[in-house]
């Protein structure tokens, strides 16, 4: 043990019911996953429409690996960026209406390179007080001076933004609130943002994919152009089910990110294979909206049933529905529930949400269907009612 006191926290964490585990899955499907012979059906991805065991997208990668190779063996300014990474780059410019993309290798990267190039600590930064942790360390990297506004309100904001007098202000929030599943308010955000000259960015882990009618997230929901939303963020390790990042804005944000984001420069670029996977996801976002139908119908489907049961969950149009239990014991009670009988919902506890705001995390998933959510919520209600017992 490098210092005594880990143990001690360990402890800790375990005694408060917050220790985290781990699960080693046997297999998966779409819909599943596998271990010691126990099949769950999965109720908390993030694989919202069901690409990442698409047969278009494994092939798509496989073609592509054979003719690459498994990694791309540097990073994008040395020979890590190839004619594949350049076309997702601009189909992705492309799908968001924006001059330019840049691929990062993670979601969490992306926030702490765009956050990281752009503020220091002249600038100030505020942020929603729920939004994602790789947009408050990114922060924190940054050195900017950071203030957090009540959640999803802009009249906060406004007062926060009203007491700034730093050089330059950027606002930051999530499109899709991660853990909660609600939408930020961007025309209001905006529209503060605009009255005192700051800079708005959106982190669209969520939504991209799966709002707006073409599926390019909740700058296209809102109808935000480039001007207005110069800083849009998306992963591809969610609803495009495969792995990593872009920011998408304008040429002059990309070539200032390509020089001066440290995790874009200082690490090895995503494998061509994975950027060709990709490529397909995306194909397939464009060409089948019915992924996007057939999720709303699970949506419509989820509340009717919740209501049914009497079971209450955060207001949420989004894949993304918790039910707030407040206490961290009860909620991995109902997860362990949930599990004898058939479904894996993960307990999400603090510091991931705020403390005494445990919650079961529900997600829907295009690749389930309607009888798959009818007898998801039946457990549901059995194992709430076992675990109040
Ligand atoms: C998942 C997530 C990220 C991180 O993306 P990765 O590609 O998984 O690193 C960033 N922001 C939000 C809101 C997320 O939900």
């Amino acid at each position: 043990m490098p210092w005594p006191e880990l143990g001690q926290q360990l402890d800790r964490r375990a005694q408060q019911q917050l220790l985290r585990e781990r699960d080693n899955w046997q297999s998966k499907t779409a819909t599943t996953v596998t271990a010691d012979g126990q099949e769950l059906t999965v109720f908390c991805g993030n694989d919202y429409l069901g690409l990442a065991q698409h047969p278009e997208v494994i092939q798509a990668t496989r073609d592509a690996c054979a003719l690459w190779g498994v990694g791309s063996t540097a990073s994008h300014l040395v020979n890590g960026h190839s004619e594949q990474h350049d076309r997702l780059e601009r189909e992705l410019a492309e799908f968001t209406g924006r001059d330019r993309a840049l691929l990062f290798s993670t979601g969490y990267m992306a926030n702490l390179g765009v956050i990281s190039a752009l503020c220091n600590s002249e600038d100030a930064l505020f942020q929603d007080r729920l939004n994602h942790a790789s947009l408050l360390d990114a922060a924190k990297l940054s050195g900017a001076r950071s203030r957090r506004y009540q959640h999803c309100n802009a009249d906060h904001l406004n007062k926060l933004l009203v007491k700034s007098n730093a050089r330059r202000k950027l606002v930051v929030t999530d499109g899709v609130f991660s853990m909660d599943g609600d939408l930020a308010p961007l025309p209001d955000l905006l529209n503060v943002a605009e009255n005192h000259g700051a800079v708005l960015m959106v982190d669209d882990a969520h939504g991209f994919g799966v709002l707006g009618t073409a599926g390019a997230g909740t700058a296209e929901k809102f109808g935000l152009d480039q001007q207005q939303l110069p800083i849009l963020m998306g992963t591809l390790g969610k609803s495009f089910g495969t792995f990593g990042a872009f920011v998408a804005g304008s040429e002059e944000l990309i070539n200032a990110l390509i020089q001066f984001a440290r995790p874009y420069v200082y690490t090895t670029a995503l494998p061509p294979a994975v950027v060709a996977g990709s490529r397909a996801a995306l194909r397939i976002v464009q060409r089948e909206p019915h992924r996007r139908a057939h999720l709303c119908r699970l949506i419509d489907e989820f509340r009717h049933q919740c209501r049914e049961h009497s079971i209450e969950t955060l207001p949420s149009d989004t894949a993304i529905h918790p039910v707030l239990l407040g206490d961290s014991a009860l909620a991995l009670k109902v997860s362990e529930e949930l599990r004898c009988r058939g479904f894996l919902v993960k307990a999400i506890r603090p510091p991931t949400v705020p403390s005494g705001s445990a919650r079961l995390r529900i997600t829907l998933s295009a690749a389930l269907n309607v009888q798959d959510v009818q007898r998801f919520v039946a457990a549901l209600s059995e194992s709430m009612t076992a675990s109040y017992r």
